[in-house]
């Protein structure tokens, strides 16, 4: 991986420098900057649903790949899609990671940061792109791009003759969380066909990259695409082409990261030895941002579950799908699954609440948290009993449109006693969701405020790289 990042250098004819990127960033704990924005909000009657980023937390993700298995091989190309916040990016750039873009968008993006990486920091991995964007890839320097079409060799002679070519293969994805499979990625028995073609086409295709899904919840996954890519390596050696590139893409999580790491590094252990000099790299989305982020959501209103009429049984008949049993109470919250909550529906997550006030008062309900902000887990009921409630309610939780799809959680254990203007938090809400929120019904999307995390070792080092020291 690249110690010394390369920066792009500014001219005058380039000065759009993003200056959200540069967005102020507190030196406090996120559960002190969290207290700290309810009680300005208690005060001023302001009831704006608000993100917490925590740079810490991407700081130690990078530092946790890096010291894993995977650290000394694979180079990571973060996943623009799963949360652009510049500020993020800046971080990440600073560190010297390398990025996945989707679009002419997410490029500008990442060009237009206060050090914008060069264009070879790219990679444009999205293998069916419309035409204007792969020109504007071809101004903006960004050579590297995948494909896993004929069509897409045919718009690449035409626009970008001399891009970098790599070929997206299909893997299986049958135990991941998003299966991308079924949109994207060239069967083995298709890219022999599409090779032949690139050479006939004069294209340079330089290796292989595959992406076993988002969320992918079985590191043999991992391993049969290193074999599969392995096949198209020896594939491309036929053709004419000298393959020193392959792309591992995401899927990584949190959870389960110290066994897929092995698993991943003995299976390019073997397919792909050291002393072959691939270049490997890797898209990682999830799992640098997940833990970074906390929303802080207002209850807005409050009605007791209607009891008895056609409406309210199914409204019980849905909830008990998920937990067995109805809800008492139903709450609803200024952000929704249009909203920050779209991760529900796109990316088939499971959101707990946790109350970050009750009868507005801070002070009775977050020192009873267990440290920062709780890991994405449902608070059990005996763990609210035991965190000092007195009493716990089942709840549903709605989000703000007129929309009745705008549930967040059918059924959820919550302590007795919340009112309207009381907070409601929610970890681990750093992918997929503020990227893909929408306004519908007029609805304000969060705003984000950062931390550096406080006073640990790596909020120091973060704030270090934010003022412009190697770490
Ligand atoms: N790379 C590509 C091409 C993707 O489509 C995605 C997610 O959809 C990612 C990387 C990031 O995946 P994850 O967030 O699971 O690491």
């Amino acid at each position: 991986p690249p110690s010394s990042p390369r920066f792009k250098s500014r001219d005058d004819a380039d000065s759009s420098v993003n200056e959200d990127a540069l967005a102020p960033v507190s030196s406090t704990t996120a559960t002190q900057l969290i207290q700290e924005r309810i009680a300005s909000a208690l005060q001023t009657g302001s009831e704006q649903a608000f993100f917490i980023g925590d740079l810490s937390a991407t700081y130690e993700a990078v530092k946790t790949w890096r010291n894993s298995p995977l650290g000394d091989r694979v180079e990571i190309f973060y996943a623009v899609k799963c949360n652009p916040s510049p500020v993020v990016l800046h971080l990440l750039s600073l560190m010297g990671t390398s990025f996945d873009c989707a679009s002419t968008a997410e490029i500008d993006l990442v060009l237009s940061l206060p050090t914008a990486p060069t264009g070879d920091r790219i990679i444009f991995a999205n293998p069916c792109k419309p035409a204007s964007y792969i020109r504007s890839a071809a101004r903006a320097g960004v050579e590297m791009m995948t494909f896993d079409n004929a069509d897409e060799l045919y718009k690449i002679a035409r626009h970008y003759p001399n891009a970098k070519l790599v070929l997206r293969i299909l893997t299986d994805d049958s135990k991941s969380l998003c299966r991308l499979g079924l949109k994207y990625g060239a069967p083995l028995a298709t890219c022999p066909g599409l090779l032949a073609l690139a050479v006939k086409l004069g294209l340079n295709v330089i290796g292989v990259s595959f992406h076993v899904g988002s969320g992918c919840k079985d590191p043999n996954q991992f391993t049969d695409a290193v074999w599969r890519a392995r096949q198209v390596f020896d594939m491309g050696a036929k053709a004419g082409f000298d393959f020193t590139f392959l792309d591992v893409g995401g899927g990584f999580e949190r959870d389960g990261f110290a066994e897929m790491s092995v698993v991943l590094r003995d299976a390019l252990e073997q397919y792909f030895p050291r002393e072959q000099g691939t270049r490997i790299v890797a898209e990682p989305g999830r799992f640098l941002v997940s833990t970074a982020f906390t929303l802080a959501t207002n209850v807005i209103a409050r009605r007791r579950a209607i009891v008895g009429d056609g409406h309210e049984q199914a409204v019980q008949a849905e909830a008990a799908k998920e937990d067995g049993e109805g809800a008492d109470v139903m709450y609803y919250i200024n952000d929704g699954v249009y909203g920050a909550f779209n991760c529900i529906m796109f990316d088939h997550q499971i959101v707990h609440p946790y109350p970050l006030t009750i009868s507005h008062s801070i002070a009775s309900a977050i020192p009873r948290l267990p440290g920062p902000p709780p890991p994405n887990v449902a608070l059990p009921v005996d763990l609210c009993t035991s965190m000092g409630y007195r009493s716990m309610e089942k709840a549903s939780i709605w989000g703000p449109t007129c929309d009745s799809i705008d549930c967040v959680r059918q059924v959820v254990p919550l302590p007795t006693g919340l009112e309207v203007g009381d907070w409601l938090g929610w970890g681990e809400m750093g992918a997929y969701t503020m990227c893909a929120a929408s306004k519908f019904n007029g609805m304000p999307l969060a705003e984000v405020y950062y931390t550096d995390g406080g006073n640990t070792e790596d909020a120091q080092a973060v704030r270090k790289i934010l003022d412009g020291f190697e770490v």
